[in-house]
């Protein structure tokens, strides 16, 4: 007689599909985490691999990563199916008996649909930082810049330290091509670029240690981190290299201030 509903089985496989850009949408399980992240099926790693919280380092399988959104949109569509089908199943049973005789009663089954239940469609979130990962190519987005890559778990700071050189770079380049006044905004830009980029990759990797160190002021920075780790970041320089460094760092403080940035470096 439930023919519909026994064909549905008692599991339900509901496809989440990826995003317009190709994403998926992710949420890290642990309670005080539930960091939302991204990442484009098909990239990264081949073969199954457990996905890594960029957040919290928090590893697992892929299926415990669903979003709640991705879940109730789920749960949605498998109780529409099984509705639809529970439906079919009893219009199947409907009969109609006419009364008979004097004393008859007529009875009948007419069975009518409710309301729809509504499936809960839900849109995946924008995010602050796009990311192809160096290490395994995982194309992923989080919130904020620095994140472990979700397929393989390398720290990103250093790709984005990186990049933003790169950029300085390329900065750099370019002011050797325009007029003076130009020049000399790409050459400020470039410097800060830099200097916020070191400092931001600097940061990261104390906050990682549970320590917190500003890199604005290079020459301090350089003591506390002795201090704290018994490193020196300045190991590989000349004397004449580091002063260099800390001239560079210092115009920076200036022109900053001149620019009218906030700085409490
Ligand atoms: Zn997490
Ligand atoms: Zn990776």
């Amino acid at each position: 007689m439930s023919s519909n509903v026994e064909r549905l089985g008692t599991h339900f496989s509901i496809p989440i599909e990826p995003d317009e850009d190709g994403y998926l949408g992710r949420e890290c399980p642990v309670e005080e985490c539930l960091g939302y992240f991204k990442i484009t099926p098909g990239t990264g790693l081949t073969g199954p691999a457990p996905c890594c919280c960029p957040y919290c380092g928090q590893s697992g399988e892929q299926d415990t990563f669903f979003t709640q959104a991705q879940i109730e949109y789920a749960k949605s569509v498998a109780f529409k199916q099984f509705t639809d089908a529970f439906h079919k199943d009893l219009k199947a049973m409907e009969f109609e008996h006419k009364p008979r005789g004097m004393f008859g009663i007529g009875i009948s089954l007419k069975v009518t649909s409710g309301p729809p239940r509504p499936i809960h469609y839900y849109r995946e979130q924008q995010l602050e930082t796009e990311v192809v990962c160096d290490n395994c190519t995982l194309r992923y987005a989080i919130y904020g810049v620095f994140g472990w890559c979700p397929d393989c778990g390398v720290h990103n700071s250093l790709q984005i330290l990186v990049k933003n050189l790169e950029l300085a770079r390329k900065e750099l380049a370019l002011s050797s091509n325009v007029d003076r006044d130009l020049a000399d905004y790409l050459i400020g830009d470039a410097l800060e670029n830099a200097v916020s980029a070191f400092d931001a990759f600097g940061r990261e990797l104390c906050v990682q240690k549970g320590t917190e160190i500003r890199f604005q002021s290079v020459a301090i920075a350089r003591t506390r981190v002795q201090d704290r780790f018994q490193v020196d970041f300045a190991d590989g320089l000349t004397e004449l290299e580091w002063q260099a460094v800390c001239q560079a760092f210092q115009k920076r403080h200036l022109l900053a201030h001149k620019m009218g940035v906030i700085d409490q470096g």
